[in-house]
């Protein structure tokens, strides 16, 4: 591999990928860049409830990290297995309604290694065509016939299924709000196909946990679905705010994945203090019902704000894509808004489809209302200089 030259080829095509860091303020949530010091206002961010950076938080980390220490040493099933990840484990499995749960490494993690340990050789798995790398990859090292159907069309998910369900197990995975769109899987759908066929149903819910449903804990909740759908995944850096996943599932669904999960078995065990600023934050989750309507009335008021400048966008969640259409002009505009202070991430195919280059412009409670007026106008103008 000619790395030099695969970059350049990159940067030609306006596809290369850059670091830019940034440094954080706890205290207040504000955000700079690192080399300039600029003030941004931040729409790239998944930490959509401003968890992160929580008060009570903060403090259950502090006092865990104090206590236990750093690092968990080695992993669950060596001496890296503390009390408080079974805590947030029997927290999170009764948040997601589920008889239990087991903890991963990070999202991506979670569902490379979990799908391949359900799905063998002999199996099918069912993908929507917009799953997360992280799933395409897990059916990739899965090793089974994989069948990706149109973005939410249930119409080609079903005509796949007939054709090709086959005799061995079948797995249908989607996620319950995708990340670079921002619709919703239709549940309760998927849930009916996956009894027609016979086949384990698998949903990650890495936007919607801590979002949608009954105190946050998900559109899997929310469509009560969470007895028919087989395996909920959602992760722990996003809305609430600090890092690592999980799996929520029957009992016997979590022995197996602990006896077979590779990516479970061999690798070092999330820090205890982590454990404990979850755990905070489901709490906070839970009983924080203002935060959510904070969020909601914000993603309204932003959406209105656009639409004073002609702007349309739709979305029914935290996430609003901006379509552009060509990479180089998609990178340009957030280059140009960076240099505003406001960043946006430009999300290019792989990621998406060719020629469906976007903006994500993701909401949070740390934005404030004149941040967000603010960042439409800028949007608007920068939309209107690029011809767009
Ligand atoms: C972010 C994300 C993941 C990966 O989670 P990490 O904890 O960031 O590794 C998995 N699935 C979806 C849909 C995601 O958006």
């Amino acid at each position: 591999m000619d790395c030099l030259k695969w970059l350049q080829g990159q940067q030609e095509a306006g596809l290369l990928r850059q670091l830019r860091p940034l440094q954080r303020q706890a205290a207040s949530g504000a955000v700079r860049l690192a080399d300039s010091g600029q003030a941004i206002i931040d729409f790239s961010s998944n930490d959509y409830l401003g968890l992160s950076c929580h008060p009570q938080v903060i403090t259950a980390g502090q006092q865990a990290l104090a206590q236990q220490g750093c690092g968990a040493g080695a992993a669950r099933l060596m001496s890296g297995d503390f009390v408080v990840h079974h805590e947030l484990e029997q927290a999170l499995a009764t948040y997601k309604e589920q008889e239990a749960a087991l903890l991963f490494g990070s999202g991506y993690q979670c569902n490379s290694t979990v799908i391949p340990a359900l799905m063998g050789r002999h199996d099918v798995i069912f993908a929507d065509r917009l799953s997360h790398a992280s799933i395409v990859d897990g059916c990739r090292v899965a090793g089974c016939a994989v069948h990706r159907f149109r973005h939410n069309d249930l119409g080609h998910l079903a005509q796949l299924l007939q054709q090709h369900r086959g005799p061995g197990a079948a797995l249908i995975v989607v996620e319950s709000l995708y990340s670079m769109d921002g619709d919703f899987a239709p549940l309760a759908e998927l849930v009916a196909l996956k009894e027609q066929y016979d086949c384990l149903l698998m949903v990650d819910e890495a936007h919607a946990t801590g979002l949608f449903g009954p105190q946050g804990s998900g559109l899997v909740a929310a469509a009560r679905c969470s007895g028919q759908v087989d395996i909920v995944m959602g992760t722990l850096g996003k809305a609430l705010g600090g890092f690592g996943a999980f799996i929520a599932a029957e009992q016997v669904v979590i022995d197996y994945l602990i006896n077979r999960a590779r990516g479970f078995i061999y690798s070092t065990a999330l820090p205890p203090a982590l454990m404990a600023a979850s755990l905070a934050a489901i709490k906070v989750c839970q009983e924080d019902e203002d935060l959510r309507r904070q969020l909601w009335d914000k993603v309204a008021f932003f959406i209105r704000e656009l639409a004073r400048y002609q702007v349309k966008v739709s979305s029914a969640s935290q996430i609003i894509p901006l379509f552009i259409g060509a990479s180089d002009v998609a990178v340009a505009l957030a280059d140009s808004l960076r240099k505003q202070g406001v960043l946006v991430t430009a999300v290019r195919p792989p990621t998406v489809p060719q020629g469906s280059a976007r903006l994500r412009l993701s909401v949070t409670c740390q934005q404030g209302y004149e941040d967000l007026g603010r960042a439409a106008e800028l949007i608007a103008q920068g939309l209107e200089r690029f011809g767009r």
